[in-house]
């Protein structure tokens, strides 16, 4: 199964993605951790992403897709994936959409899209926080660890990122209207997209989430 996860930032896709991995058993592949995880390896590609992240515009196309295409070819992504966070443009579905078919002559099997309206992911991304350990996120309000400031799953340092400040985070709204809201109607033009409301309890979106992807389920 390879399924792709779509929603403005701050509509709970790392969070659903956690769990809808795990119970379809494929990885969970998100291009915001994989450069995060660059920026604390100190590593090039972490330096370059790291100084568009900041600003809450998006990485070049280039640098994006090689790094999304190196992990996709690991041996545990065989099998399916689902991806968090990529696509993000128009021209990396396009992309997505040719290097699936040569490498391996394959589709996408469905794409969800996480509604919520924006005062809700507003409230949603002021209040995240993220653990620097194990990268779960964890809520001050909705979903609070039991220790402030402590992950509970890994008992690491939880911090709030720094494209979360309110500036940044009205700056990536905007990016995502102008430039990844486009891919709702490309993927419904394809058919393949499938909506469901991402409001209320994280285990209630869940369920619906399983509920539409269960026909795809092989
Ligand atoms: P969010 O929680 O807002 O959905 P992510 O963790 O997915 O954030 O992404 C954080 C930042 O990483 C983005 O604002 C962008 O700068 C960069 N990024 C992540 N994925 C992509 C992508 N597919 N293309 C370009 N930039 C990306
Ligand atoms: P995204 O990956 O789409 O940017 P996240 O999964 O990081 O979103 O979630 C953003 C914030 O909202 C996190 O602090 C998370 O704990 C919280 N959150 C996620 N899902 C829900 C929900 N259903 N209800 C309330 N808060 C949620």
């Amino acid at each position: 199964m390879r399924i792709v996860l779509v929603g403005p930032p701050g509509a709970g896709k790392g969070t659903q993605a956690a769990f809808l991995a795990k119970n379809l058993a494929i990885p969970h592949i998100s291009t915001g951790d994989l450069f995060r995880a660059n920026i604390s390896q100190q590593t090039e590609l972490g330096k370059l992403a790291k100084s568009y992240m900041d600003k809450g515009d998006l990485v070049p196309d280039e640098v994006t897709i090689a790094m999304a295409k190196d992990r996709m070819e690991q041996p545990d992504a065989e099998n399916g994936f689902l991806l968090d966070g990529f696509p993000r443009n128009v021209p990396q579905a396009e992309t997505l959409k040719k290097l699936l078919l040569q490498e391996w002559d394959a589709r996408l099997s469905v794409v969800l899209e996480l509604v919520v309206d924006e005062d809700e992911v507003v409230r949603r991304l002021s209040g995240r926080r993220t653990c620097r350990r194990c990268e779960r996120v964890w809520h001050v309000l909705y979903d609070p660890p039991a220790r402030t400031g402590i992950c509970d799953d890994c008992g690491g340092e939880l911090f709030q990122r720094d494209d979360d400040s309110e500036e940044t985070i009205r700056h990536r709204l905007e990016v995502y209207a102008e430039q990844t809201s486009p891919l709702i109607a490309f993927y419904a033009d394809e058919n393949i997209l499938i909506g469901i409301d991402a409001t209320g309890p994280v285990e209630e979106v869940t369920s619906r989430a399983m509920a539409a992807l269960r026909p795809f389920v092989r």
